[in-house]
């Protein structure tokens, strides 16, 4: 209750977490944080998106367009990850049920 005052300049001093925009997130695919970055091309006939991964060097380009943030090409990246998964059932073999 009588940190009222901090508070208020703390929230003034930080309108946002970083001074400029996330655009490291975790790679869907080797799971390492801070990897995956996006590059946003607006200039030319198909503005287009990309993100890719450092580390396992996996990458996803899309369309883009004026509104579009590195977070939106990461969860299109993410969403296209899932549908891959789908269409592929992995089978597992399943050591416990065998041994049973
Ligand atoms: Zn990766």
């Amino acid at each position: 209750m009588g940190k009222r005052k901090s508070r208020t300049s703390k929230l003034m001093a930080q309108p946002k977490k970083k001074p400029k925009l996330d655009t490291d997130f975790t790679c869907p695919f080797c799971n390492h944080p801070g990897a995956v970055q996006c590059g946003i091309f607006l200039k030319g006939r198909r503005p287009f998106a990309v993100a890719s991964c450092s580390i396992c060097k996996e990458a996803f380009a899309t369309k883009a367009n004026a509104l579009t943030e590195p977070i939106d090409v990461y969860s299109e990246w993410i969403d296209s990850c899932e549908e891959a998964n789908e269409g592929v059932i992995v089978r597992r073999p399943r050591l416990g049920e065998a041994r049973n």
